[in-house]
C-alpha cells in the first residue's frame, strides 16, 4: 500500500514527486511519458531561474530531478485508466496491465490542446503553428499572424500578440465571438486586428515555415487564402481526467474542481494540480507551485489520521 500515487509526468507531477520524496512519503509516480505539454516548445523563456530552455531539455531535467529522489518509485509507459475508492477510504489505481493500492492520489495528468485536424497543422507545429500564445507570441515581432478561435483563449492570444505582431487576423467559425465581453470590445477597437467571422480553416501551407492559411468563408462558400507568418490555434484544451469521472466534481469541460488553498478535490483522499484542474491560468510555473502545495496538504492529511 503506497502513501501516495502521483498520476502524470509533467511539471506538476515532477514537482509533487520531489516534494513527496523530501517528505519521505512512500510514493509511486505513474506516467505514460515525461516532460508534459511544453516538450514541443523550441524555446521556453519563462521557466523561472532559466532564461531560455527547450521543451526537450526541460523534460530531461524534470525526469532527472524526479529520478534523483531515492524513495520515489516510477511506472513509465502505461497511463492510468481507472481509480476506484474502496470502502475503507483507500484507492485502487489501474493501468492497462497493473493495479496499485494507495492511501492518497494526486492527479497531475494535465491536458491536451484541441487540434484543428487540418492539413499542414502537424507538419508546421513549432515552425509557425503554435498553441500557447503566452509562450510563443514573442517570436512574432512585426509579423503577420492568424489566431484561430473565438472564445477566451483566442481573445487572450490576440492580446498577447498585440505587443509584438504588426497584423493579427482572428478567424472565428461562428457569427459572434464567445469570450469575455470587455475583452471582445477591446479587441474590436484595435486597428491592427481584423476579425473574420464564419471562417472555417481548411489548411495551413508553407515551405519549411508557415506562409499561408486557407479557409472557407462560410458567408459566400468561397475559399480564401491569407499570407501569414504564424498561426495560433486557440480552440480550447481537453483535460486528461476521464479516468476519474464519477469520483469527483469536474466543470463542464472536464477540468477537476479543486480548493485553491489546498488543491483538494471533492473526493476525500484525492488531490489535483496543474492543467487538469479548473484553475484559470495554465503555465509550467503555476503547475509546479500548485503541486507543491498539494503535497504539503497531503502530508498533513496522512499525519493527522
Ligand atoms: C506548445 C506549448 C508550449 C507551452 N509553452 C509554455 C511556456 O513557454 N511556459 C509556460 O509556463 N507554459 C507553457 N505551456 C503551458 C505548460 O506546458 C502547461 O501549463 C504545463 O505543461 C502543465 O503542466 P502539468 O504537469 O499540469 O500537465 P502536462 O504538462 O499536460 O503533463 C501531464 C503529464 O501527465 C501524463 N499523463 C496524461 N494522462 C495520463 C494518464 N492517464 N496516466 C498517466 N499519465 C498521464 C502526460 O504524459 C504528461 O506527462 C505550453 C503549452 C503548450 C501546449
Amino acid at each position: 500500500m503506497y502513501d501516495l500515487i502521483i498520476i502524470g509526468g509533467g511539471p506538476a507531477a515532477v514537482s509533487a514527486g520531489v516534494y513527496a520524496g523530501r517528505k519521505r512519503l512512500h510514493t509511486l509516480v505513474i506516467t505514460n511519458s515525461f516532460g508534459g505539454q511544453s516538450v514541443v516548445s523550441n524555446d521556453i523563456q519563462n521557466w523561472i531561474g532559466t532564461p531560455s530552455i527547450s521543451g526537450f531539455e526541460l523534460a530531461q531535467s524534470l525526469e532527472k530531478h524526479l529520478r534523483a529522489q531515492p524513495d520515489i518509485q516510477i511506472e513509465e509507459g502505461e497511463g492510468v485508466e481507472k481509480i476506484e475508492k474502496k470502502e475503507d477510504g483507500t484507492f485502487v489505481v489501474s493501468t492497462k496491465s497493473k493495479t496499485f493500492e494507495t492511501k492518497t492520489v494526486l492527479i497531475a495528468s494535465g491536458s491536451g490542446r484541441k487540434r484543428l485536424n487540418v492539413p499542414g497543422e502537424n507538419e508546421f507545429e513549432g515552425r509557425g503553428v503554435f498553441y500557447c500564445s503566452i509562450c510563443d507570441a514573442p517570436l512574432f515581432g512585426e509579423k503577420t499572424v492568424a489566431v484561430v478561435g473565438g472564445g477566451n483563449s483566442a481573445l487572450e492570444a490576440v492580446i498577447d500578440l498585440m505587443k509584438y505582431a504588426s497584423k493579427i487576423y482572428l478567424l472565428h467559425h461562428g457569427t459572434e465571438l464567445k469570450g469575455d465581453p470587455i475583452t471582445q470590445e477591446k479587441i474590436k477597437s484595435l486597428s491592427k486586428v481584423e476579425i473574420i467571422y464564419q471562417a472555417e480553416t481548411k489548411e495551413i501551407k508553407g515551405d519549411g515555415m508557415v506562409s499561408e492559411i486557407v479557409f472557407t468563408d462560410l458567408k459566400t462558400n468561397e475559399e480564401r487564402t491569407i499570407a501569414v507568418d504564424g498561426v495560433f490555434i486557440e480552440i480550447g484544451a481537453v483535460p486528461n481526467s476521464m479516468f476519474a469521472s464519477g469520483l469527483l466534481e469536474m466543470n463542464k469541460y472536464g477540468a477537476i474542481v479543486v480548493d485553491a488553498r489546498t488543491q483538494a478535490t471533492t473526493c476525500k483522499g484525492i488531490w489535483a494540480a496543474g492543467d487538469v484542474t479548473d484553475i484559470p491560468y495554465k503555465q509550467n510555473n503555476i503547475s509546479v507551485g500548485d503541486a507543491a502545495k498539494a503535497i504539503l496538504n497531503i502530508y498533513e492529511f496522512l499525519h493527522s489520521r
